[in-house]
């Protein structure tokens, strides 16, 4: 059996014999542990030899608290540490997790075991790090679970199990322009996070930088936002690494069709349920519908939501994710002392999402101050027309050269003066840069994982009030499961009827949320992801294991 040369950097001697011989009694692993007793110590055998993981005291002779592990990973950033502590600290113990600390664990909690297990995930975890779907906003959706995982103290092996995808298909679809000169090879995806909670859901999303790693981050999102909502379905996304912008029709339905076949076995209205997002509409979907039901013989409109309404669509889906971010954004701003009706508000995006909340945001009486597409930003302080905007877009595909305000660029809109921002387009766009310059009261995600962990902490702490992704963005993914239960029973909804139940859905998931917040003393993010998680594992726990 290979041995795992750890590094104990431990000041009480008693304590660091008595783990050794806890970790030497675990069967079925072999340790080989060496031990130093202060900080300058620990640094000097890093330096000298290399370690497969590092058990880390916080209070040392030489250093004290989080400066102790900070020291050590600066050093090391690529050796997973565990920490083993005295100081049992719930807001110590998520900012280190935070941070990058692979566990936090408690003197006199953990027995050899439990330690033993940990170093063994932290091992996995180190080396997963390198795998297909690493990515800047996979591991932005793995910090935020691992903090929340820590702060609710989820049992490790669940938290293992749900930090990773349970089922990914990577593609290549041969792929030929309208201009019949070439063939290219494009990339395509599928990721199923979590198959516990019924059949998979999640969007589609067209865009030249999509990978691996970020359709696996938003499938993971799917999770926590579907179980928040209590809707019956796992977290699923699919993606294709394409420009979609300058392609043409018949081009984006061969690309379509191709990319359907391509995963045809992974989707059905039993299995996987894709929908639109980024860079795919109703049309998209459409054509998706088709040529599943093409190859099974019979028409399935199940198969997918966010269709058109004439194929089984949903009345209410196309503004089901504005809409349903306003009505969170009314209920933030209620609990603010903020009068919508003489707020402003800044938006970036103009697709689905960021379109639909300006609408109903303008109809609330709000002032949209600037707005933003691919193309340019438009900004004028006495208020944009969103139906200006929208036959702009209608006619020309894009705001540039709208006639009803000044260019203003992506980055400084961000930073305009406005009660309410919206970013609703790309995902990294507040960020430890820009954060402290903003000057709104509230941040409603529309756009999944805008916001980066440094800048999530700055935004905390100036007391901006953020209305996370997963809470304010799943009117779609709501209205999505209204229209496969309608598709399911061939019976239609009114509009009406489809409004109120969102409206019920989401106040009811919005208050779950802002209790747990205020009684846990938790940023809203991380409140909203404990009350999805919590479901998701209470799901695990009673299904139990197979075989
Ligand atoms: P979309 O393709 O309809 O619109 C995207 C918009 O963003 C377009 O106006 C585009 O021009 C703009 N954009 C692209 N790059 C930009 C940049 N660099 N700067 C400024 N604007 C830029 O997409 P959508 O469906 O509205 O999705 C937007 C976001 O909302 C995504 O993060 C998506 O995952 C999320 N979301 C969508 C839904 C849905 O139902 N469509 C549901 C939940 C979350």
């Amino acid at each position: 059996m290979q041995s795992i040369n750890v590094l104990m950097i431990e000041d009480s001697a008693v304590q660091a014999q008595f783990m050794k011989g806890q970790l030497n009694a675990v069967p079925g692993v072999k340790f080989d542990i060496e031990v130093v007793d202060c900080l300058a110590k620990g640094m000097q055998a890093l330096a000298e030899k290399q370690f497969a993981a590092i058990i880390l005291d916080l209070m040392l002779p030489d250093s004290e608290g989080l400066d102790t592990f900070f020291s050590v990973r600066d050093h090391v950033p690529d050796t997973p540490i565990v920490i083993l502590t005295g100081l049992d600290d719930i807001n110590l113990a998520t900012k280190a997790v935070e941070e990058g600390a692979q566990s936090f664990l408690v003197k006199g909690q953990v027995q050899g075991q439990q330690l033993a297990r940990s170093i063994r995930y932290a091992l996995q975890r180190t080396e997963a790090e390198h795998a297909e779907w690493d990515s800047p906003m996979f591991h932005l959706a793995q910090q935020q679970f691992l903090k929340a995982a820590q702060f609710m103290s989820l049992d490790d092996n669940v938290r293992q199990r749900l930090l990773f995808p349970q089922r990914t298909l990577v593609v290549t679809l041969p792929f030929r322009r309208d201009d019949y000169q070439q063939v290219e090879t494009v990339f395509g995806y599928r990721v199923q996070h979590v198959l516990t909670m019924g059949p998979t859901k999640g969007g589609i999303r067209y865009h030249q930088d999509v990978d691996l790693g970020e359709v696996s981050a938003l499938a993971m999102w799917m999770t926590w936002k579907c179980a928040l909502m209590r809707l019956p379905f796992g977290g699923a996304k699919g993606g294709v690494r394409i420009d979609p912008t300058g392609l043409s029709r018949h081009e984006l339905q061969r690309l379509t069709r191709r990319y359907t076949t391509e995963i045809i076995g992974m989707i059905g209205p039993d299995k996987d349920i894709p929908a639109p997002d980024m860079g795919t509409n109703e049309q998209t979907m459409a054509w998706i519908m088709d040529t599943y039901s093409q190859q099974v013989g019979y028409t399935v409109p199940a198969v997918v939501t966010g269709k058109p309404v004439v194929m089984g669509g949903s009345l209410g889906r196309r503004e089901a994710t504005g809409r349903g971010l306003v009505y969170l954004i009314e209920q933030s701003a209620e609990q603010m002392g903020l009068d919508l009706k003489h707020a402003t508000a800044v938006v970036q995006g103009f697709g689905n999402v960021g379109s639909n909340a300006a609408r109903f945001l303008e109809e609330l009486g709000t002032r949209i101050i600037a707005i933003s597409d691919v193309s340019t930003g438009i900004h004028n302080p006495d208020g944009l027309s969103v139906s200006a905007l929208l036959d702009y877009v209608e006619k020309h595909r894009v705001l540039k050269g709208f006639p009803g305000g000044e260019e203003i660029d992506n980055q400084s809109m961000l930073e305009l003066e406005c009660d309410v921002l919206v970013p609703a387009a790309l995902q990294n766009q507040l960020t430890a840069e820009n954060a402290p310059r903003l000057k709104c009261k509230m941040v409603a995600e529309g756009a999944n994982g805008p916001t980066t962990l440094e800048a999530d902490e700055i935004l905390h702490e100036r007391g901006i009030f953020v209305l996370p992704d997963i809470l304010g963005n799943a009117g779609g993914v709501t209205v999505s499961y209204f229209e496969w239960v309608q598709g399911l029973q061939n019976f239609t909804w009114t509009l009406n009827e489809i409004n109120n139940r969102l409206h019920k859905i989401m106040t009811d998931a919005f208050q779950r949320t802002m209790l747990r917040k205020q009684r846990d003393n938790l940023d809203t993010r991380t409140a909203a992801l404990i009350e999805g998680i919590s479901r998701v594992q209470e799901a695990k726990l009673a299904r139990g294991l197979f075989p």
